[in-house]
């Protein structure tokens, strides 16, 4: 049962078959899934959604396949925590926590887009998956098509983590380091894309994919009881996430599944690399690419292939944009540890960081609800933290040695 009409240029409106394909031949535009809303207002209701299984195909509808889904059946449906402890901290009055740090089977929100791209590849007949990542896609990627038995190749800038090479390797793909940052593994790939019959799920089957974070946006809207937060603060790498999680609670408001959307959204990106974030401070609607530099490495894309359109989300919804340097992202990564049990790689070092800041300048109110987006685990990133934080007191074995080393700590 398919409820997708088609694809849409983004920029003239043209329309196209469901193919393997991201861009419009007449204006270059970027291509996107086209539903039948009307369709889909007479099925899915709150109560039925509420009526399925905790995962992101309980949106199914809302999601660019023809088949029943084939690919993370247990992806999504992550926890929305009421951050007391950080309330306090930051002296705010309603903060929740959406934690995709804990997503399955590879611990960042990624799992969503690559359920949807991989079950729609599959539908097209290929056989083999491909991605340019900057981690956490070449985890997910690496993960679920060990699962769905198909050939991969997945290309990585070679200067990433450990945590997110050995993430990827352990689940034996062919994994291509590339001598480069992530935009020239991009080009590359783009060039093997346009040379092999490969799914390369952020290339030719983008349109598909990138659907997949608007489960992220409908997550939050419905584990807030049915209604949209005041103030969202989102990562930004290619700036494909934010644009989503907006035009979740938009279809979320065209079936009646919640009211409105006074919703304002936030860009976070770190200092290091912050294209979109300066576009939105200046005032302007053109991305200029910069070559990254910054811990926060899975948001390291110095020319977003959806910045102008992140822009124009933040624009849209009366929010901003701020970014912080490494230093702060390793403050944050600490605080939502020792606040929340909450241990977020370096991109929720990024987020939270700059909904301090935001909400320090006085532009996130103290008194309205507040969601910060942490999309990815930390211990992936170990390195960014582990000269950093604290050291074990270490001892001999016996009550005495103990005793010892608990006083020498209290100063005692
Ligand atoms: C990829 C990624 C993002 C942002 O994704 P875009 O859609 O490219 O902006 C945010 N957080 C983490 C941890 C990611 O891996
Ligand atoms: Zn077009």
């Amino acid at each position: 049962m398919s409820y997708v009409k088609g694809l849409k240029c983004r920029e003239c409106g043209r329309a196209y078959p469901k193919d393997p394909i991201y861009v419009c031949e007449y204006c270059f535009g970027p291509l996107e899934v086209d539903y039948d809303y009307e369709w889909i207002k007479k099925i899915l209701t709150r109560k039925e959604i509420e009526s399925r299984p905790k995962n992101l195909w309980r949106y199914r509808e809302l999601m660019p396949i023809d088949k029943d889904p084939t690919d993370g059946l247990n992806s999504g449906y992550t926890p929305l925590i009421r951050a007391r402890n950080l309330e306090k901290v930051l002296g705010v009055k309603e903060l929740y926590i959406k934690d995709d740090s804990v997503n399955h089977p590879t611990l960042s929100f990624k799992d969503r887009v690559v359920a949807v791209a991989l079950s729609k590849a599959k539908e097209f007949g290929f056989k083999t998956v491909a991605c340019a990542s900057t981690g956490n896609l070449a985890n997910s990627v690496a993960a679920q098509s060990a699962i769905a038995n198909l050939e991969r190749y997945i290309f990585i800038p070679a200067d990433l983590e450990k945590g997110k090479v050995i993430g990827t390797l352990i689940y034996d793909p062919n994994l291509v380091a590339v001598e480069g940052n992530y935009d020239q593994v991009n080009r590359l790939c783009s060039e093997v894309a346009a040379k092999y019959k490969w799914a390369f799920v952020n290339i030719n089957i983008r349109p598909y994919y990138a659907e997949g974070s608007k489960t992220y946006g409908y997550e939050i809207a419905e584990q807030l009881g049915w209604k949209a937060p005041k103030h969202i603060v989102v990562p930004c790498a290619g700036g494909s996430l934010i644009t989503k999680i907006w035009k979740g609670l938009h279809e979320f408001k065209k079936l009646g599944l919640i009211d409105k959307v006074d919703t304002k959204i936030y860009a976070a990106q770190a200092t290091g690399c912050a294209p979109i974030v300066t576009a939105i401070k200046e005032g302007s609607d053109i991305i200029k690419p910069i070559k990254p530099n910054t811990i926060a490495k899975s948001l390291a894309i110095g020319n977003p292939a959806d910045g102008i359109y992140a822009v124009g989300t933040v624009k849209e919804s009366g929010g901003f944009a701020e970014d912080v340097s490494d230093e702060e992202i390793v403050e944050a990564i600490k605080l939502l540890a020792k606040t929340e049990g909450v241990f977020t790689e370096t991109a929720g070092g990024v987020t939270l960081g700059v909904t301090k800041k935001l909400i320090e300048q006085g532009k996130i109110p103290k008194n309205e609800s507040i969601v910060v987006c942490i999309t990815g685990n930390g211990l992936k990133t170990q390195e960014a933290v582990a000269e950093k934080i604290g050291k074990p007191l270490k001892i001999k074995p016996s009550l005495e040695a103990f005793e010892k080393a608990k006083n020498k700590r209290l100063g005692v």
